[in-house]
């Protein structure tokens, strides 16, 4: 099995453009949405849902009115503020910690599993997909994350497929390193602005860290060639494969409008240059047994 995952230092450097042209380049895989906190794979995919799943994890308090004696004790031992004036847990504040259940003198305030999201098996045209969608100000992405990993290995499984292409979580936390354990190759999508290389080499400091065999795609390669120069140059020096850059050009945003992959907007133009760098990607990529 490869695993590849898609990762950028922060939001916006067109990882999800990235990921959505290199879906459809050479055989079937599956996919899998591991940016759970700004899902948006499923714009351009258009995925039909087959199954969903509730995501439960931790807990969350709740009070029994009928057994509340209002005598205040939680409310004044919660550090979140999550215990209202009516004595109702107020969800989107609790942290789980549990004191409420311990202070009760009724028994009232009592700890219960917490549904945080949703995870969903789906078809695309590109075939099957893992996505997920966390719940409004819910938590836990990280664990999320880990579970579309693994739905996503366990279908490519089912289906006799031998890749999982990733479309990674942001940033450098713990989502970004749930989306990367275990990947046969991690291509950092960077591109040239003082933030964003920054954001590049802390990004690679990760996968170095977690020994990820990794490559580099500069985006929006002609906003800046000096910065462009200075991330070669980094991965140079870093023995990282370039695996290529790509122009700033409005056709992303068109394809996007449209629900369709550059690939499929635009096939003769900037499309031409994915299904090499999938090959080099696919090359490059250790195999992975879970
Ligand atoms: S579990 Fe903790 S955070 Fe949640 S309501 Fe009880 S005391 Fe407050
Ligand atoms: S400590 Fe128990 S009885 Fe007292 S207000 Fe809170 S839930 Fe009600």
């Amino acid at each position: 099995m490869k695993e590849i995952v898609v990762i950028s230092g922060k939001g916006g450097t067109g990882k999800t453009s990235v990921v959505s042209a290199l879906a459809g380049c050479g055989p079937q895989k599956v996919l899998a949405d591991c940016d759970v906190d700004a899902a948006d794979l499923h714009l351009i995919l258009q995925p039909t849902i087959q199954d969903t799943h509730e995501f439960w994890s931790g807990e969350l308090a709740y009070i029994d009115p009928a057994a509340c004696i209002q005598c205040g004790l939680c409310q004044e031992n919660c550090h979140f503020h999550a215990i209202s004036d009516d004595f109702v847990v107020l969800n989107e504040h609790c942290e789980g910690c549990g004191v409420c259940e311990h202070v009760c003198p009724e028994g009232a305030a009592v700890m219960r599993p917490r549904m945080c999201g949703e995870w969903y098996r789906s078809d695309t045209r590109h075939g099957g997909m893992i996505h997920a969608e966390l719940g409004i100000g819910e938590e836990n992405s990280g664990k999320l994350v880990s579970t579309v990993r693994k739905e996503a290995h366990d279908l490519a499984v089912a289906q006799g497929v031998d890749t999982v292409l990733v479309d990674g979580s942001p940033g450098i936390g713990c989502p970004v390193i749930a989306s990367l354990t275990n990947a046969g190759l991690a291509v950092i999508v960077a591109e040239p602005t003082i933030s964003a290389i920054h954001d590049m080499e802390r990004v690679h400091q990760l996968t170095k860290h977690f020994k990820i065999p990794t490559m580099v795609l500069i985006n929006k390669a002609d906003i800046n060639p000096d910065l462009v120069k200075e991330m070669k140059k980094y991965c140079q020096t870093n023995t990282i494969p370039l695996l290529g850059t790509l122009p700033y050009d409005s056709r992303f945003t068109q394809a996007q409008v449209r629900g369709e992959s550059i690939v499929e907007f635009d096939p003769e133009g900037i499309g031409k240059l994915f299904p090499p760098m999938w090959d080099i990607m696919l090359a490059h990529a250790k195999n992975t047994s879970a």
